[in-house]
């Protein structure tokens, strides 16, 4: 695994600066060590006209010693190291990425201790991988490379064996680019893109990946066309992560297009069940709709029932009026990221207070539901088996009985409206059935009536004229509750909702 970075300069602004941004010595030849191997950073050139950085990774010291790779080969180490790559598939480009990110941490990031003013400026800059695994070919190189501002991409396809030209091109390309931009930026695409060509990832996936991809994604990933592509590829194909991320870079793009504060909307929406969504953040409208009905009735003991990993308990802390906050699941590994994401270990003793996680199933009654204002089951009711619906009907609706229940459920008929997903297909993998709105209407009537509710039903999303929203929400209030709510909160914003509860509808 091979890669050069090269720059020009002149006696004012000479190369070397590369030297600087690099946090690698132009005079030395280094070794790191890193978790797949040994990476060697050296200057093939150095002057103040032209210096060129090249990082050697090293996957297999034994095969490059054989090939004589450990002596030193003067000017031209590609040559040898092609083959190398060639011989060993497995031996792939995210290793490369993994290398470039540890021995160039800070350059990265942007940093320049030395000279900080340097990392700010866009230099010229030439990278080049001789043999770069990229499934997709050339093609795929230009999608991906051509909207990043450099002036050249080249993706020359290497042949299967030189002495055999019919057997046609390798899975490998010889990337070329070249461009005026700041290294930090360069280096981040890279990062990003050479495992998204390579497409094998070699190392475990966890959902900080997204962190990762998103900060390596900052000032360029957001707006590129392929976004959808890179982040699934990024991500190892993994549906969840892929939306999780997809909707944040979506709230980028948008906090980018009207400049307003990114971090602020970036900590606000997480994931949600819907893997088929477009990229568009349907779980936000989601979570604003569940926020302000809670908001209109008045809630203060909230149970989130089906919480998942906690994005929605999160979010209700962060608003005092929520006095009481128990998160239910019935899976532990769930609970443990809720657990992780609300920092409960960390938590002051004030916070925790507030909010409580527990493990138990919807389908059996369960005494330490009683006595709330609300509960939200989100996109929950559709993970249960048909049969089961009646255990959690009466789990919630007969025994816990708080005087609000929200269910929200995705709405079937607007799955024809979703470019991705096939005819005939719900929206995840774990889905026992999707409603029509008819069918829902039907369901939440039946329930209120045998156990004293009112329903009314709220559109959550776009709410398409022909097939209705992505997602409906039964907004349920127990009929004998005697209203105590303050009615100024009744007439607050239902963001993705047309409704406002209307007086006297839970008489
Ligand atoms: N409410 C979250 C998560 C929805 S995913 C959101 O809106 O994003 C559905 C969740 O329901 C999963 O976390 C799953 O573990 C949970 N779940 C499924 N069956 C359940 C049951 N019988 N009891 C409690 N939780 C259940």
């Amino acid at each position: 695994m091979f890669l050069t970075i090269s720059t020009t300069g002149s006696p004012e602004r000479p190369a070397t600066d590369l030297g600087f941004l690099l946090h690698k010595h132009p005079g030395k030849t280094q070794a790191f060590s890193t978790s797949h191997g040994t990476a060697h950073v050296f200057y093939p050139e150095a002057t103040a006209q032209l210096c060129t950085a090249a990082l050697l990774l090293e996957v297999d010291p034994v095969a490059l010693v054989r090939r004589g790779q450990g002596k030193g080969r003067g000017g031209a180490p590609d040559a040898a190291l092609a083959q190398y790559v060639n011989d060993r598939p497995y031996a792939a480009s995210s290793l490369l990425a993994v290398a470039l990110s540890g021995v160039f941490r800070s350059a990265l990031k942007g940093r320049c201790t030395a000279r900080p003013e340097l990392a700010e400026q866009a230099r010229p800059l030439r990278v080049e991988i001789p043999v770069l695994p990229a499934r997709g070919g050339p093609e795929l190189v230009h999608r991906l490379f051509d909207p990043l501002g450099w002036d050249l991409v080249q993706a020359e396809p290497v042949p299967l064996d030189e002495r055999f030209p019919e057997w046609g091109d390798s899975r490998y390309v010889r990337l070329v680019l070249e461009g005026e931009l700041k290294l930090a930026d360069a280096l981040r695409q890279l990062y990003v893109l050479l495992p998204v060509l390579d497409d094998a990832k070699h190392y475990w996936v966890a959902p900080d990946e997204v962190d990762k991809l998103l900060r390596a994604g900052d000032g360029w990933l957001a707006a590129h066309p392929e976004n959808a592509l890179i982040s699934s590829r990024y991500l190892a194909r993994h549906k969840r992560l892929t939306q999780d991320a997809l909707e944040r870079l979506e709230l980028v793009r948008l906090a980018e297009a009207d400049g307003s504060e990114v971090e602020e909307l970036d900590n606000a929406v997480d994931e949600n069940c819907d893997t088929q969504e477009r990229p568009v953040p349907l779980a936000v409208h989601r979570r604003d709709a569940i926020l302000a009905a809670l908001r209109a009735a008045g809630a203060a003991r909230v149970l989130d029932l089906g919480c998942g990993q906690g994005q929605l308990v999160q979010a209700l802390l962060r608003d005092p009026a929520y006095t009481e906050i128990v998160g239910m699941d019935v899976s532990v590994r769930a609970l443990n990221l809720a657990a992780k994401r609300l920092r409960l270990e960390r938590m002051g003793e004030r916070q925790s207070t507030r909010v409580r996680l527990l493990q138990g199933s919807l389908a059996y009654t369960d005494k330490r539901l009683a006595g709330y204002d609300a509960a939200v089951l989100s996109e929950v009711i559709e993970h249960l088996d048909p049969e089961r619906l009646p255990a959690l009907e009466y789990a919630v609706f007969g025994s816990a009985r708080p005087r609000t229940v929200l269910v929200t459920t995705p709405n079937v008929e607007y799955n024809v409206r979703w470019e991705s997903l096939p005819a005939g297909h719900v929206r995840h993998g774990d889905h026992r059935f999707e409603w029509t709105r008819a069918e829902f209407r039907a369901w939440a009537g039946e329930v209120a009536r045998r156990h004293g509710y009112g329903v009314e039903f709220v559109p959550v999303g776009d709410d398409d004229p022909e097939v209705g929203p992505p997602t409906q929400m039964a907004f349920f209030t127990a009929a004998d509750h005697t209203d105590h709510t303050d009615h100024s909160t009744r007439t607050g914003r239902t963001d993705g909702t047309d409704r406002t509860p209307k007086e006297g509808e839970a008489a």
